[in-house]
Parts: structure tokens; sequence; C-alpha cells
């Protein structure tokens, strides 16, 4: 079988979960979006569940529906989009919390759905999703009636601690909900670690419970192993892959390991990124192509035959910045291709 094989931490990630909790003073929620960021909605969803997380973050209705069908009645699932078209039913069928955005969502969904839980988003400055201040205040009446379950804000810059944009997000979050008496929610994970102020009722951490940054603390989550197909010693002057981006300067032990672009290993790692077998770095070699890598093996004494692109020695922070990526992109960019592996 020449499938790699991606093996995912599931008792690692709700350690994660557990310690975030605490920090943020078991008001930790938990964000499983884009299939619990790449890792499998469905396990992450029923682990978290029973490590005790009650309340559920979706970018998409479809998403919260697929949750639900893992995790059964009782936890709670937000969507982040709100109440689009096209989500009244699922909303219902699966007991979906849409965020309310918009003066437009809020009339579609009064419009649409009655008797139905909704929280409401609000923009504080980083002009994504959510009500503007004037918007928010106008509807006010309307929405202090509907007794929204959560209203919550998101921070634009708090994966860094110094900067101002955090705490003029946080007076203004402050300034537009001090006369609704409702749950409320501000910090992902870089606001969880911005401090008590920035917790309020339930915290929203997502990177954080698999393994990335800035949640430096974090119990690594993933490691990614590639089969070795082929080996060949490649001589002075010969080049690997295409376009002829590496030339050989002295003799050299070449293995070819199966997974490639289509798996979400960057082309622009091709020449930069290094795998490892066991403690040993080898580079990559030559441009990677859609299926397969090159990589130079002449370190390791005997022929592998598998290689890690990540492991204990190499974090998804690391592999990112050979990529001039951030985590978060090369979790969700996991290919589908992987065995995938729960432990
Ligand atoms: C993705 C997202 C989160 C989680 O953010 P992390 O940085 O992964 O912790 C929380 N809230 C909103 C609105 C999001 O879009």
């Amino acid at each position: 079988m020449s499938s790699a094989e991606l093996y995912i931490n599931l008792a690692n990630i709700c350690s994660n979960w557990n310690a975030l909790n605490s920090l943020s003073n078991g008001a930790a929620g938990a964000v499983v979006k884009a299939n619990a960021y790449g890792l499998g909605i469905k396990e992450v969803g029923i682990s978290l569940a029973k490590a005790g997380a009650r309340d559920f973050f979706v970018a998409i209705a479809e998403e919260g529906a697929a949750l639900r069908r893992a995790v059964g009645p009782g936890p709670k699932i937000y969507i982040f989009s709100g109440h689009m078209v096209g989500d009244t039913t699922l909303l219902r069928d699966f007991d979906l919390i849409p965020l309310i955005n918009s003066a437009k969502q809020l009339l579609f969904h009064l419009e649409n759905s009655s008797n139905q839980l909704i929280g409401i988003q609000l923009d504080t400055g980083m002009n994504r999703l959510g009500m503007e201040a004037t918007e928010f205040q106008e509807l006010n009446e309307t929405i202090s009636k509907l007794k929204p379950d959560l209203i919550i804000s998101h921070l634009a810059c708090a994966d860094d601690q110094t900067h101002p944009m955090n705490e003029k997000q946080l007076v203004n979050f402050n300034a537009m909900t001090k006369d609704i008496n409702c749950k409320k929610s501000l910090a992902a994970t870089g606001g969880i670690l911005l401090g008590k102020q920035y917790h309020f009722d339930i915290t929203r951490p997502g990177i954080g419970l698999y393994g990335g940054n800035p949640y430096s603390n974090a119990k690594r989550v993933i490691g990614l192993k590639l089969p070795v197909i082929q080996i060949r010693t490649v001589l002075p002057d010969e080049t690997v892959g295409y376009s002829n981006t590496w030339t050989a300067k002295k003799i050299t032990k070449v293995a070819t390991v199966s997974s490639g672009y289509a798996d979400g290993i960057f082309r622009n790692m091709s020449n930069k990124a290094t795998l490892y077998y066991n403690e040993i770095p080898n580079s990559i070699i030559g441009r990677i192509s859609m299926d397969l890598i090159g990589v130079d093996v002449s370190n390791c004494k005997e022929d592998p035959d598998y290689l890690w692109l990540l492991n204990g020695k190499q974090s998804i922070d690391d592999l990112a910045e050979e990529a001039n990526s951030i985590g978060y992109e090369i979790l969700t960019a996991l290919g589908q291709r992987y065995n995938r592996i729960y432990i």
C-alpha cells in the first residue's frame, strides 16, 4: 500500500481542550469548522463532547448537520455564517443556532423560522462578519425581545498580544453589548491567551486544540508518515524532478516518496522542506509533483522505507514556515488520500 499515514491523536486534542478550558476558567467551547481543521469533524466532535465540550462552532450549516449526526442531541452548535437562503430546513432539523450577521439575515430568519434559538455576531472592527454598531443599535429592541442565546465578535489581531487592535475591539465589544442581558463570546485561541477580560461566558478555541500557534504550549496532534516507493543513486550533474530544478553536486541517494501537492504538500516547499527518518533530517530535492516527492536520503545509514513530514521534530508551524504559510493552512490542506489513523 502506498497511501501515506496521517496519525491523529484525539487524546491530545482533548488534553489541549482541557488546558484551554482551564485557562478560560471553564468557558471553552470548541471550533470544529472545515472538518475540524481537516482532522475529521465526526471523530473530533465525539471526542470533545466526551471530554465535556458543550458549545461547538462551525462555519456553515452543512457542517453543523454533520456534527449533530456525530454528537447527537445536547451540545449547542452555532453557525458563524448565520442564516442563509437554503439553510432553514437544516437549522431546524439539526437544531443549529445561527449567529445572525446583519439586519438582512435577521429579517430573513424571522420570515422563515419561528421559535428557534438565535445568536448575534457583531463587527467590532475586523469588517468580516457581523452587525455594525449602528445597525445593532437600530435593531436593539427586536433583538432583545428575541432573547438571543449568545452574542459574539471576533478579534482580528489576537495572535499578536501587543497589538493595540485587541484592546480597541474589546472596548467596542463592551460598549456595544453593555445594555443587553445575554451570554457573550469574544476570544478564539489567541484571545484566550490575552487574559480574562477577553474571556466572557464562552471562548472559541480552534487552532489551539489542534496543536498550532499561537498556543505554544499545545500538545502535538498529528504525525504524517510517507512511504518510500523507490530509492536510486544519482550521479554528479544528474537532475531530479520536473524542470530540472535540482542538480546533484556529488553522488546522492534519492528516495521517491508517495504524496505530493495533491495531498496538501505545497509546491512552494520544493527544494526547501525536510522529512525525517527517525532523528535524521532529509531535504526535499527538486519540484514536488502531484503524487511524488524526491528526497536526499544520503545521510541515512540504511535505506528508509518511510519518511516523516510531521512528527515530534517538525510541527505544523515549522512546516508552515517553509511554505510561507500558517499552521491553519497546513492542517486544512491535508489531503483526502491519506489513511487517517486515530489514536
Ligand atoms: C475560526 C474562528 C475561530 C477559531 O479561531 P482559532 O484562531 O482557530 O482559535 C473562532 N471564532 C471565529 C469567528 C472563527 O472564524
